[in-house]
């Protein structure tokens, strides 16, 4: 096993591209080794490289349950989405407590295999929009590459939960084809990685896929779709940065947290590493039934955000994924909430609320 200082040392790496501000977060997150929480007495493994983080996420509900002080469960039926839970995610679930607003994003429930009418396994119409292997093209001006089928942790809200990355020409992570396309159409001007989540590529990969991007003249923006800021922190290495912030394009991150809970120093920091490099984070949050579906939540969830300079973008209504339905809110619901934050916050502090709906030109903001 690795020292975890050892390996918080290399991820402050010395690299002479980095403006010293950023060099010199880096060596603070380095000395405060803060990825390893107080008050949890179980064995959490020391903090370690966010590869290593991947390979010993926790992937049976049964361990999850074991971990987390929680009655094991009968048998479930044959759930076609496999669990996965970082360490760095279960640290911030409160043991003991079957209603934890993190855990219900990622532990699997019997629910999941109740089939009700409206879910399905295809809600947005993905599979309409693929215009090349792993790219999607539904709305002007942005297309959307799906980086990898892999990600950090797996939410049992996941509207791709569903999505055949195989077949979408993903699995190899193969983009010959995307990056053509996108050359082709001289009227996008936007790159989104997605996926699944593009922070699961290595940095090698990462770097081959974002340098081809750069190369076709009429691209002027990269987006970066991620949740790995919020479930493996560390994935934001000095490196990683450095590479964001020395590309010729616009680059923007959008995170995703649903809960403040979910927004601990360690998280913040790495938010702070990459927007004092230049780099504006955004976030995009789900209406989740249970977790975040009281304006106190995500008034909470949304100061915590402005707080640190990260704008909330969206707030989606939950895309009608089979398997997902117990996870719904209704319209009526989340507009009584959204007023309530529009009364509570400033302006840039609210985000848009919006549906996703096939064949639509934008996504679709509720009144
Ligand atoms: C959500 C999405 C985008 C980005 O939409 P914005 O409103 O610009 O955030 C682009 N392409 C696809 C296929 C999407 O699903
Ligand atoms: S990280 Fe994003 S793509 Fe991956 S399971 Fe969660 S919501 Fe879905």
């Amino acid at each position: 096993m690795h020292q975890p200082d050892q390996l918080m040392r290399k991820d402050s790496s010395n690299d002479p591209g980095l403006t010293s501000s950023i060099r010199q977060s880096a060596q603070i997150l380095a000395a405060t080794a803060d990825f390893v929480p107080t008050g949890f007495d179980t064995a959490l493994p020391a903090i370690a490289d966010w590869q290593i983080a991947m390979k010993r996420s926790v992937r049976s509900s049964a361990d999850l349950r074991r971990i987390l002080q929680l009655p094991p469960e009968d048998e479930l039926g044959a759930i076609n989405f496999p669990t996965f839970v970082p360490w760095e995610y279960i640290a911030r679930i409160q043991k003991g407590d079957p209603n934890d607003p993190l855990l219900l994003q990622v532990l699997p429930t019997g629910e999941e295999l109740v089939d009700v009418a409206g879910f399905t396994t295809d809600p947005v119409g993905d599979l309409d929009s693929l215009a090349a292997g792993g790219l999607l093209h539904k709305y002007e001006g942005r297309a959307l590459v799906i980086a990898t089928g892999a990600c950090g942790v797996h939410c049992r809200y996941c509207f791709r939960r569903e999505f055949p990355y195989s077949d979408a020409g993903s699995r190899n992570e193969s983009w010959k084809p995307a990056i053509e396309y996108v050359r082709r159409d001289a009227n996008i001007d936007e790159v989104i990685l997605s996926g699944g989540d593009p922070l699961t590529l290595v940095d090698s990969k990462l770097d081959e896929l974002i340098s081809s991007v750069e190369e076709i003249p009429h691209v002027r923006r990269l987006r970066i779709h991620s949740r790995m800021p919020v479930v493996i922190p560390q994935r934001v290495t000095a490196d990683l940065v450095g590479r964001l912030a020395k590309s010729r394009l616009a680059t923007w991150v959008v995170v995703h947290a649903n809960h403040p809970n979910e927004l601990d120093q360690s998280v913040l920091g790495r938010f702070a590493l990459l927007i004092d490099s230049g780099i504006p984070v955004l976030n995009q949050a789900v209406l989740l039934r249970g977790i975040n579906d009281d304006a106190e939540t995500l008034i909470d969830l949304c100061r915590t955000l402005v707080n640190h300079r990260v704008q909330p973008y969206y707030l989606h209504q939950l895309d009608r994924v089979s398997g997902a339905a117990h996870f719904e809110v209704s319209v009526e619901q989340g507009n009584r909430i959204m007023k309530q934050l529009r009364e509570a916050l400033p302006g840039y502090a609210v985000p848009t609320y919006v549906t996703e709906q096939s064949g639509e030109l934008n996504k679709t903001p509720i009144a």
